[in-house]
């Protein structure tokens, strides 16, 4: 937003100037307040899950779902993306083991949800030598220390 002064408004006295700066301050603080920038999408992907949602993005040009959180569609470009709830079920990738403590192996496993986008996490309710490639896997949130994830846990059928 531009202000528009005479010289002669603000030069009556310092007092007189001091009260428009000030006022303008102002005006820009607010005004900054109530257009404040939509949020990125990461941002609002990581807003979500913190409050115990866990939403991808669909394009609504070309009708494919977008993980991770993006601005435009990888697919055909547009920026016309809208919030949906995956159903949070998915199979399991790939899969492998990280053993930086030979006590403590961990997976690290990349899931393919049903919407047909992939991202990495872990499975929680398996041994990592136990998870199968193709497994069937249902999504859920963890919430830890201030900070909120995606993790899976393989579906009892397919054990
Ligand atoms: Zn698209």
């Amino acid at each position: 937003m531009l202000f528009h002064f005479r010289n002669s408004d603000l030069q009556e006295c310092g007092y007189a100037r001091q009260h428009a700066v000030s006022k303008m301050l102002a005006m820009n603080t607010s005004h900054a307040q109530s257009s404040a920038k939509p949020l990125g999408a990461q941002a609002r992907f990581e807003q979500a899950l913190d409050a115990g949602r866990f939403e991808i993005q669909r394009c609504r040009a070309c009708e494919r779902h977008i993980f991770h959180p993006r601005q435009l569609c990888p697919h055909c470009g547009s920026n016309s993306l809208e919030w949906v709830a995956p159903s949070g079920l998915g199979h399991v990738y790939a899969t492998t083991t990280v053993r930086l403590s030979p006590e403590h192996p961990y997976d690290v496993s990349l899931v393919e949800l049903d919407e047909g986008v992939r991202l990495m996490t872990r499975v929680r309710n398996l041994e990592p030598g136990a998870i199968k490639i193709g497994s069937r896997v249902r999504m859920a949130i963890v919430h830890e220390n201030g900070k909120s994830r995606i993790e899976c846990d393989a579906l009892e059928a397919d054990r």
